[in-house]
Formats: C-alpha cells, structure tokens, sequence
C-alpha cells in the first residue's frame, strides 16, 4: 500500500508569537476546506514549540528541526529530543542540510540524532541531497544514496522515520529539479529502503523539499515515490502552505 503523504513545513530560524495567527489560520484551512488525503506537519523554532504544541489541533502535528544526541547534559544551547518530547511536539527533523553545511554535521552523527529521536518515541525525518557540483558531475545517487546508508540507523521502521530528498541546490532558490529527475531518485532511495529493509521499505514516506510552492505541488507530488513534501519558504504563510497541501485534494 502506499505510504500515506506528509506536507511538512519547516520555519526555520523564522517566527514569533505573533506568528500564531499562520497557525490558526491553517488550522481553519484544514477544518473548512476540503479533506485533504495528507498528514501535516509544523516545525516552528524551538522558542514556539510548546505553544504550537499546546495550540495545535489535531489535523496539525507539530515537530522541531534539530536535536542533540545526549538526552541532558552540559551542552550549552542544545536542546534534546526528550525536551522535545516534553514540549508536546511529535517529528524531529534531523540532517537538514543547512545543519549539514552551517554546522558539520556528518552522516554518522544524524544517524546518532536519529537514534536520540527514536529513543524517545518520535519520528525522526532524515533529510538527504546533492550538492549543484554532485549533481553537475553525474554523481547524485551516489551522493544521496550514501547519506541514505550512512544517516538512517538499522534499527528504523516506517513508523518512525521519513526521509527527505532536498536537492541542496533547490532549496530556497525557487530552482526545482524535473519531475524525471524527482523520480529517479525517489525510485534510487526507495529501491535501497527495500533492499536494506525488505517488504518494509515499501512503506517509507520519501518527501521531496526544494522551493515547492502551490503552483508546482501538484507536478512534484505525483512524481513516482514521491510520498509528500518538505517545504521551507512556502510553510511560512498559511495561504501558501495550504495550496501546497490542495496537492492532496481532489479538485
Ligand atoms: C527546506 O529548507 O527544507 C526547504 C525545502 O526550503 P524551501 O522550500 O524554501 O526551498
């Protein structure tokens, strides 16, 4: 069967309390428009989580984007999948490639932060992608399937973890790959999920992240194995977000 879709919002380092309004507005979206066959999903900044948490209602689950490996400890500034646990949210995101770029982070320890997410019961999105030099020299599978391998624990089960192909050349720059070039490597990451997983990796929800905005959803989502999406930018306002998610109405 195929993985029920998830449109997934990430705000960034974007968002104060007054932005609450975006949520209640999408909250009105999603209880008077028309059913819309996807889960949704909000990662405020940590500074909104709780808020977001306490303030959602249940057709919005709420998530952080990042989390340290250790549950406390003396890591100034970190917080921990635990606390965010504890602060109502349900999906961690982990690998983001700007935590990948701005902060070193390797492969092996997203796979650690996985597993920090796990422990805790939530579900861990794991985001993956190339480079514009990776993809300019033939080498995106290679990139993107290596991430796969190296950032996703064995332990994994599609209840627990999502992962997300973000072409690091298309996030944020209105660029977005073809929709052959979507397929062919949502097809890659799903043929290495069933290869490592078996049956099982037929469950996963493969999102796709990189400047989807409501005037290309539509295309991009009906990409083979595409199974929702990741979207920054266009999460920020209500309108926006939810014409992303008319991807998954019948219209
Ligand atoms: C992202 O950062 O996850 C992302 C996909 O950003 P944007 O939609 O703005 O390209």
């Amino acid at each position: 069967m195929k993985p029920k879709a998830l449109v997934a919002g990430n705000w960034k380092m974007n968002g104060l309390a007054s932005s609450q309004a975006e949520l209640e507005a999408l909250t009105h979206y999603l209880k008077d428009g028309a059913k819309a066959d996807c889960d949704v999903l909000i990662c405020p900044p940590f500074t909104l989580l709780s808020v977001f948490a306490n303030a959602a209602s249940d057709d919005i689950a709420i998530g952080a984007q990042d989390c340290h490996t250790q549950t406390s400890g003396a890591h100034t500034g970190d917080i921990s999948a635990e606390m965010i646990k504890d602060a109502g949210a349900a999906f961690v995101i982990v690998g983001h490639s700007e935590r990948r770029a701005d902060h070193g982070e390797s492969s092996v320890l997203v796979q650690e932060k996985a597993k920090a997410v796990h422990a805790q019961g939530l579900q861990a999105i794991v985001c993956v992608g190339e480079t514009e030099s990776d993809r300019d020299s033939g080498n995106t599978l290679t990139v993107v399937l290596g991430q796969v391998e190296a950032s996703i624990p064995d332990e994994v089960t599609p209840e627990n973890t999502v992962v997300a192909y973000e072409p690091v050349w298309a996030i944020g720059t209105g660029r977005t790959p073809t929709v052959e070039d979507v397929a062919e490597v949502h097809t890659a990451i799903r043929e290495a999920l069933v290869q490592r997983f078996g049956d099982a990796g037929n469950e996963f929800r493969i999102l796709y992240g990189g400047s989807v905005k409501p005037s290309n959803a539509r295309e991009l989502m009906s990409a083979d194995n595409v199974n929702g999406a990741l979207v920054g930018g266009a999460s920020l306002k209500a309108s926006d977000f939810n014409g992303i998610i008319d991807a998954y109405r019948n219209r």
